[in-house]
């Protein structure tokens, strides 16, 4: 693999690689775990979004109809983790492979984010394993900013969650679909530094390299490593915080009584 770019053929992977391919060109990136026998899990909207500004990008209409495996687009009810062939997954897109352990050093070298990270791999049996699990007991609701494709092959690699409730977007991913460092940015200290959407426009690369480094999640202290049975069940508790605590609940109960 190149130092810019993390491209590879298809002989090259091996099961329990992690990875990705561009989409609309080069706007945002795709990501998955290849399990073997020509099959990707990964994960996608279960249905498109309302907001019209991420419908384009991560739109499922287009549900392709495989005619090479009869098991390709297997999921389960309400579930976003999906079971493809190869060639659905890359859509005749590119094939690149994601990097674990790189050097903090070849981390800052990459342009682009989500395309490498400091984090170490788990074994592939370790990753397959929660690829599959995953596969059976979804992996949660999906969020563009907060739990996307690109989270769920992260997790799926190393095991490991991010536990910030208010951070704008876990994973590179995020920057990437801005197009900008802008992501990174909103959800690193930098934020404090910027008066004003102009003063964002000013930031140097540099600065972007160094805030993405503080987000990389084999960097952050805020990370913590999650079986995949408790995750499947920490899930539940998970949307119940993403309504956002007990005071907005009681809020809600009191304005019930008004109303009746
Ligand atoms: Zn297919």
């Amino acid at each position: 693999m190149g130092l810019l770019t993390n491209k590879i053929e298809r002989e090259e992977l091996k099961p329990g690689d992690h990875i990705y391919t561009y989409r609309a060109i080069f706007a945002y990136s795709h990501h998955g775990i290849f399990v073997g026998g020509s099959k990707v899990v990964h994960f996608r909207p279960e249905h498109n979004p309302m907001d019209s500004s991420t419908s384009s990008i991560s739109s499922s209409s287009s549900e392709d109809i495989c005619s090479i495996f009869p098991d390709c687009g297997f999921r389960q009810p309400d579930s976003g983790v999906v079971l493809s062939c190869l060639d659905c997954f890359l859509k005749n897109g590119s094939l690149y492979c994601f990097e674990y352990g790189v050097s903090p050093s070849v981390f800052l070298t990459k342009v682009r984010g989500g395309t490498c990270t400091t984090a170490q791999s788990d074994t592939t049996d370790s990753v397959i394993h929660r690829a599959m699990y995953l596969l059976q007991n979804g992996f949660g609701n999906y969020d563009i900013f907060k739990n996307n494709c690109e989270d769920f092959a992260l997790y799926c690699k190393t095991g490991l969650l991010i536990m910030d409730k208010l951070g704008v977007g876990r994973s590179g991913q995020a920057s990437s679909i801005v197009g900008a460092p802008l992501a990174a940015l909103l959800s690193s200290p930098f934020k404090l530094l910027i008066p004003s959407p102009i003063g964002v426009a000013t930031v140097t690369a540099g600065m972007y390299c160094m805030s993405r480094y503080a987000t990389d999640i084999g960097v952050r202290s805020d990370v913590i490593k999650v079986s995949v049975e408790d995750l499947a069940l920490n899930l539940d508790v998970k949307t119940i915080e993403q309504g956002e605590e007990e005071e907005e609940d009681e809020e809600e109960d009191s304005d019930t009584d008004y109303v009746r």
